[in-house]
């Protein structure tokens, strides 16, 4: 399997279709997102500084984030391939990860781009906060997050249409809809 990179706003479903891709491409899985949760659940230095970060609907810095993608990309098994979630969120994370790969003989494979209107991302993310108790989902900090996706993030699909890689799909309403549509893309970019 190639490698996939998945896009897309806070709430856009990256974890939820990452989910479904790994388990039908017995694919590796990298979520950015639970990683940091899972250091500030075990208390580590690292989760203590991430804390901070997400709390607030930030970006943790460039230079942190690109050491524990590289970690845990290098503790993955090789050969059949990586869904990159939630990585990279900034134009230099995209190059550090394009490099990364490159020095390790491997590439980006594709981009799947979710979009999703702000109405729906917000519902979806209040719902989840009443059914996991994230943190970062109340409303105040999701709209920080929004707006941090619109500056930072948002810009990069332009960088993954010069690279020739991106796919988007836009959400109308089924979820099994958008499933048959990304799998067709992974089926036809093998
Ligand atoms: P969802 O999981 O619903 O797509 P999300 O994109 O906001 O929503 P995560 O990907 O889990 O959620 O990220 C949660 C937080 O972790 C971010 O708001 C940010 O603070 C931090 N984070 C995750 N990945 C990165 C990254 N690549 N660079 C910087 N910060 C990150
Ligand atoms: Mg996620």
């Amino acid at each position: 399997m190639k490698n996939i990179i998945i896009f897309g706003a806070p709430g856009s479903g990256k974890g939820t279709y990452s989910d479904e891709i790994v388990a039908k491409y017995n694919m590796g899985h990298i979520s950015t997102g639970d990683v940091l949760r899972s250091e500030i659940k075990n208390g580590t230095e690292l989760g203590n500084i991430a804390k901070g970060y997400i709390d607030n609907g930030q970006l943790i810095p460039d230079e942190l984030m690109i050491d524990i993608l590289a970690k845990t990309y290098d503790a993955l098994p090789k050969g059949q391939g990586v869904i990159f979630d939630g990585f990279p969120r900034t134009i230099a994370q995209a190059e550090a990860l394009k490099t990364m790969l490159a020095e390790r003989g491997d590439d980006m494979g594709m981009m799947i781009e979710l979009v999703v209107g702000e109405d729906v991302l917000m519902a979806r993310l209040l719902n989840r906060a009443k059914e996991q108790g994230r943190a970062d989902d109340n409303e105040e900090t999701i709209k920080k997050r929004f707006e941090v996706y619109h500056n930072q993030t948002a810009p990069l699909a332009d960088w993954f249409e010069k690279e020739g890689i991106r796919n988007t799909f836009t959400w109308k309403g089924s979820k099994e809809t958008m499933l048959s549509e990304i799998f067709a893309a992974i089926e036809n970019n093998a």
